[in-house]
């Protein structure tokens, strides 16, 4: 059997394939095709090589929600308009002869670090993602929890629990269409915003911000303060729901130097039941996450397949 994964991104297209072994036969990234007829064709020409359908796998990961029928499914990415309103689930089944296994990419980056990452040492993991969004999810015993609407751990759409505007500013607009939801304040965004507040240029970008900070810059410093703050204090509220035993972080912000620390020394002040143990781990793929995310989330499906 071969498992196959395809990570849909807004920019890009991966594949990766595994023998039963675990051993790479195949992986690959290239620009994504921005026309549905292409975009097919693109995906069915990747897996082509795979020519046995009724032994292979597949899962997939797309940015956005899923919309899972009883047997079809639907996608609607922001960012890949051409999707909308499109039969991707039937057009895959009828290339491929099966239903393949779909699901969010955070949950298919939360899916590979807790089956074979950052996370594999542990039942329950929340994976957060930041970068230029928010988002998250579950895993239990290596098993996505994807909940009633596919958005369980989804959580960059709720306010700020506790705004301070010395520390958070104005509200800022989200993609979602609300205003003040944490997916903004709490991404590369929301620093160059705290650091305008201060009274540094805004149009910075978080790297040249980052590097005056290192350079011993007062303001830049900072801004990484308080968005740390800001940061732990949200991530304190997510363990008071969901109380994960490690929270593995992905992302472009990730790479932010001592972040886990900053964190950890930050999470759980002031909780009723503080000190918090929650590991706080960085990402073990990161990039490829999504990608292999796809590949368990297939093999986890192949009873139903094969
Ligand atoms: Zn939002």
């Amino acid at each position: 059997v071969v498992h196959i994964g395809l990570d849909i991104g807004g920019s890009k297209v991966s594949i990766m394939a595994q023998d039963e072994a675990g051993k790479i036969l195949a992986y690959q990234r290239e620009p994504i095709q921005k026309n549905y007829t292409a975009f097919l064709a693109q995906i069915f020409d990747l897996t082509k090589q795979f020519t046995d359908k009724s032994n292979i796998t597949l899962g997939i990961a797309i940015p956005g929600r899923v919309l899972k029928g009883k047997n079809n499914f639907t996608v609607n990415p922001a960012n890949l308009p051409f999707l909308k309103e499109k039969d991707f689930g039937q057009d895959l089944k009828a290339h491929f002869g099966f239903l393949p296994a779909i699901e969010n990419d955070a949950n298919c980056f939360t899916l590979s670090e807790a089956v074979e990452g950052a996370g594999k040492d542990h039942d329950y993991v929340f994976g957060l993602i930041i970068g230029t969004g928010v988002g998250g999810g579950l895993a239990f015993k290596g098993n996505i929890i994807a909940g009633r609407h596919g958005i369980a751990g989804e959580w960059g759409h709720i306010p700020l629990p506790k705004r301070r505007p010395e520390r958070d500013g104005d509200p800022m607009q989200c993609g979602c269409g609300q205003t003040g939801c944490l997916c903004p304040e709490l991404s590369g965004g929301g620093i160059q915003k705290r650091y305008g507040m201060l009274g540094g240029n805004a149009s910075k970008s978080v790297e040249e911000i980052l590097t005056d900070k290192q350079n011993g810059d007062a303001i830049a410093s900072k801004t990484f303060d308080l968005y740390f703050d800001s940061l732990a204090e949200n991530l304190t509220v997510l363990i008071g729901i969901l109380d994960p035993e490690v929270i593995v972080m992905g992302g472009g912000l990730t790479h932010i130097p001592n972040l886990a620390d900053e964190l950890k020394s930050r999470i759980g002040k002031g909780f009723w039941t503080s000190p918090l143990t929650t590991e706080i781990k960085l990402a073990q793929f990161n990039a490829d996450s999504g990608v292999r995310g796809a590949l368990h989330l297939g093999k986890q499906s192949s009873s139903q397949n094969l």
